[in-house]
């Protein structure tokens, strides 16, 4: 969005109009612009939403010059609140907006809170970090024109629900740079399914696996391990797994398998072209607050391990009359790259079930907190429609990936923060 002058105008009155109690600064006009960006220019829009956030009722002579000059009004009926980032421009802590999460009552609003800045969503989401303008532009553009027109081979997905086949609404493929996955040597199951079309990398996807490989890696550095996670400089973007999403196209609430990317894996998704509603909660409690995210072309989310445990994500559905900021270059076509690290051994190893032979999938159980924490593999066949109760505990250390006997505990991970399940468990 180019700051031209109507937009500098809009920023100045939205600065003067809330100056008592967030001070101005240069962060503050960018914050601001996010919001405004976020209404898409509708200034009307960014009040209420600054309004509502600060529980004040505010409004100018801006409103009326708007509406004279035929700008769309009204608020977007989308539930928005921008607290933690406006806290961080408050000086006085009698102003401070309280957070949702650290009321007394633990509330949880029953609106989807969308968070705008690195901060907020770090904040937050655990296990998330966002990294925006994560390729050179010229590169992103590239991947984005090539992905979007790429005729060949993009497909729907298959699976199953409730044992009933379905067809997703958005377009997959895979790629992979490494010569034994491209060539069906070593073979990679998506969704149950043994892929084997799988295209190799160009000069423009190699570039983008070294830097995205870089950046994981380097994050790995920084945060803390969790026991069963992969270490830097070990993780490896050789395959993506790349997802046309049109207009009509959307993803339900899922967590992402596990079964040959291990337990605690990390997901780097790319987002390229036109902006989408990532949205994001944590899997228990089942009324969990809904986080939105929107990132922009050329952002880089990674899922770092124990968001696939504690998490979980989609692709919001766009209402069907809805206008959706389209692209210059893709239009109304958002690419998504994820980039899974394979564990050759999880792929050599994957258990077959020993009621019907077929082959299972990695899952941690979360629901009840006194058997939280516990991997499992349960037999696919369920997912591909039909029924059987096949299941075993996982435990990593043993090369069969499985306990030896029944009892056995196996592997587990609670989250440091997880008192419920602490308790239920009797566990410090
Ligand atoms: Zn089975």
């Amino acid at each position: 969005m180019s700051t031209d002058g109507l937009t500098e105008k809009k920023l100045e009155t939205l600065s003067k109009l809330y100056q008592d109690i967030v001070p101005k600064s240069p962060e503050t006009k960018s914050f601001y612009l996010e919001i405004l960006v976020s209404c898409n220019g509708d200034f009307e829009a960014a009040v209420g939403l600054i309004n509502d956030s600060l529980g004040v009722q505010r409004t100018t002579d801006f409103n009326n010059t708007c509406a004279k000059r035929g700008c769309e009004g009204g608020l977007p009926n989308r539930a928005t609140k921008v607290q933690k980032s406006l806290n961080s421009f408050i000086k006085d802590p009698n102003n401070k907006i309280k957070s949702i999460s650290d009321s007394s009552s633990s509330r949880i609003s029953n609106k989807a809170i969308e968070l705008f800045t690195k901060e907020d969503i770090e904040t937050n989401i655990k296990y998330i970090s966002v990294h925006k303008n994560v390729l050179p532009e010229s590169l992103a553009n590239s991947l984005l024109r090539n992905l979007s027109e790429d005729g060949d081979n993009f497909t729907p997905n298959q699976f199953y629900l409730f044992g009933k086949k379905c067809t997703s609404n958005h377009l997959t493929k895979m790629f992979s740079s490494s010569e034994d996955i491209s060539s069906g040597n070593i073979r990679i199951y998506y969704n149950s399914y043994s892929l084997t079309d799988i295209a190799q990398y160009d000069d423009n996807l190699k570039m983008a696996q070294l830097l995205v490989e870089d950046l994981v890696n380097d994050c790995i550095t920084q945060r803390d391990l969790l026991p069963y996670q992969i270490r830097a400089p070990n993780w490896k973007g050789d395959v993506v797994l790349v997802n046309r999403y049109y207009k009509e196209s959307n993803l339900d609430w899922h967590s992402d398998k596990m079964t040959s990317i291990g337990p605690q894996p990390i997901i780097a998704s790319l987002s390229l072209g036109c902006s989408r509603e990532f949205r994001v909660r944590k899997s228990y409690p089942s009324n969990s607050q809904i986080y939105i995210i929107r990132p922009p072309h050329n952002t880089l989310i990674i899922m770092h391990a124990g968001f696939q445990e504690e998490y979980r994500h989609c692709i919001h559905g766009h209402a069907k009359n809805a206008p959706l900021k389209p692209h210059p270059i893709s239009g109304n076509v958002r690419i998504n790259m994820t980039y899974r690290c394979y564990l050759r051994k999880f792929l050599d190893n994957c258990p077959k079930c020993k009621k019907c032979g077929s082959a299972m999938d990695l899952r941690r159980a979360f629901k009840d907190p006194k058997t939280r924490g516990q991997y499992i593999w349960q037999c696919s066949r369920s997912y591909i429609g039909q029924e059987c109760d096949g299941i075993v505990r996982a435990n990593f250390d043993n090369n069969s990936l499985t306990v030896e006997h029944f009892d056995e505990e196996g592997s587990r991970w609670l989250a440091p923060d997880d008192q419920e399940a602490y308790l239920a468990q009797s566990l410090k």
